[in-house]
């Protein structure tokens, strides 16, 4: 299996390499250049996840030895699980949800991030790189704390991340502030999920920079949803959750369903939609935006426009106007034409946005939930069926009941829900009707707790006597500045 740049198939490159180099030197992002297809499902229903996961990710990673990867995978979906079966399917009204949240760091986050540096140390190894790798995190909230957790302590690597100070949620921040670990460096930027991720692709980008490092030893790595090394981990969890289906007799085999995701930078939903091409019996990809809802335009008119403000909505992981890993989405539905999808990446760095002429995006759906609809939501369901949503699940929701009120499709669906609700106390108290007033984060969790009967995860209310350990601020101009004085390079800099 080799992969190639979106932006131009002649650069190709193995597995390893892809997941060393995060993205392409053209800008472009690695794909697959054949998509391995799934033939016996019900043969797979006999599989534990991590047999599951090493099915599926050895058809992608195939210059990694056998041996090593069924290592990494027992490592990273072992202890670290709250939940034995490392994900948990719950039905909720005639809808299944699909828990991608009892990881270390309580989002969905840690399926793929709790196995990437096993992978990246693989291939460096393989590939025989003898440099420290410095892995630059752009976060919305999740991602850096799910990477810090993952690359904390490995031996080889350093980890930076950025992360928008004023974008994330109370518990989000401390989980990333009070990170331990000499090899890891948090911070705060002034600006939002987009500046940040602009930024850390400019470093990316930045040859003479990256000259400079390579002299002193690092190169650079991405741990952010535009690696393979993420994308194809996230696969796992989707044959996985129809399996169960299967299993449980909910489904006939070859039965299609729905799959709602709650969708940001597009990595999320993007692992279904291979999951598709591979074989897997899905009816819709039903892509559920808040209210920056750039794809929602997408997918109803053949716009990407990302010419509007940015809204932080109280799914901070999901208020982003530039979602990457469309770009693959893109190369697939432009019939993998690399000088179209370079043309019109140009048009959205320079114009600000690009239109796809006459697109088939059939396999899609896209909506999104306002804010009302998310308090709603998360009430209702609470309320009703007893059941405690986040509010990046209960946009995906929401969506959902919007979709099968207009369209009449009775498909069964299945929900990811991408958080525990306890990262994001204040909201789920507020759309509960506890009042939050005047409380910290703290109090605000346990009176929630009360009421729900749900026990506050222990890696939660535990932040509140950890140590703050990283105080670093600065512009999105100063981020370079920011990673020379981490890593103590350059002159001037120190
Ligand atoms: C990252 C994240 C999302 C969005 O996922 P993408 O892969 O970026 O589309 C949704 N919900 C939560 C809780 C997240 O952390």
């Amino acid at each position: 299996m080799k992969y190639y740049s979106t932006r131009d198939k002649t650069i190709t490159i193995s597995p390893s390499e892809a997941i060393i180099q995060g993205i392409s030197k053209d800008g472009g992002l690695f794909v697959p250049k054949s998509i391995p297809q799934i033939d016996d499902l019900m043969e797979l229903t006999k599989l534990d996840y991590r047999e599951l996961a090493y099915y599926i990710m050895s058809k992608f990673f195939t210059d990694f030895d056998p041996s090593l990867l069924k290592e990494a995978i027992i490592d990273a979906y072992g202890e670290k699980f709250s939940h034995k079966g490392v994900v948990a399917v719950e039905k909720v009204k005639d809808s299944y949800i699909l828990e991608l949240f009892h990881g270390p760091t309580f989002a969905f986050k840690d399926m793929a991030l709790s196995i990437l540096p096993h992978l990246l140390r693989i291939a460096l190894k393989a590939n025989k790189v003898d440099k420290e790798v410095v892995i630059l995190t752009a976060t919305s909230g999740d991602t850096g704390k799910a990477a810090l957790e993952g690359f904390a302590n490995v031996e080889g690597v350093k980890i930076v991340v950025f992360f928008p100070e004023k974008g994330v949620s109370q518990i989000q921040k401390l989980q990333m502030l009070t990170q331990e670990g000499d090899n890891t460096f948090v911070v705060g930027i002034e600006g939002n999920f987009d500046d940040a991720q602009r930024g850390v692709k400019a470093i990316f980008n930045d040859r003479e920079f990256n000259e400079i490092l390579n002299r002193q030893g690092y190169i650079l790595s991405s741990a952010n949803s535009i690696n393979i090394g993420r994308l194809i981990p996230q696969i796992v969890y989707y044959f996985y959750g129809y399996l169960d289906l299967l299993r449980q007799g909910e489904i006939e085999l070859g039965e299609k369903v729905n799959i709602v995701v709650p969708t940001g930078n597009f990595g999320n939903i993007l692992a279904a939609y291979y999951g598709k091409k591979m074989g897997l019996p899905v009816n819709k990809l039903i892509c559920a935006s808040n209210e920056n809802n750039v794809l929602t335009d997408f997918f109803n008119r053949g716009v990407y426009d990302r010419r509007r403000k940015l809204k932080l909505t109280s799914s901070p992981s999901m208020d982003i106007l530039i979602s990457s890993n469309l770009e693959r989405l893109l190369f697939y539905i432009l019939n993998e034409d690399d000088a179209a999808v370079k043309d019109k990446m140009e048009r959205l760095n320079i114009d600000g946005y690009y239109r796809v002429q006459d697109i088939n995006i059939e396999d899609f759906y896209g909506d999104y939930s306002t804010e009302e609809e998310v308090t709603r939501a998360i009430r209702d369901v609470f309320v009703n069926y007893n059941y405690l949503m986040d509010p990046h699940t209960a946009v995906a929701y929401s969506v959902y009941d919007k979709y099968r009120l207009r369209t009449k499709d009775d498909t069964k669906t299945i929900i990811a829900a991408t958080a525990s609700p306890f990262k994001f106390g204040k909201k789920i108290a507020d759309s509960l009707g506890l009042n939050s007033l005047d409380k910290d984060e703290f109090q605000i969790l346990e009176e929630l707790g009360d009421r729900t009967g749900l026990k506050v995860p222990e890696g939660i209310s535990s932040l509140k006597d950890k140590a703050i350990r990283h105080n670093n601020y600065c512009s999105k101009e100063e981020m370079k500045d920011m990673l020379y004085k981490f890593l103590k390079v350059g002159e001037g800099h120190d």
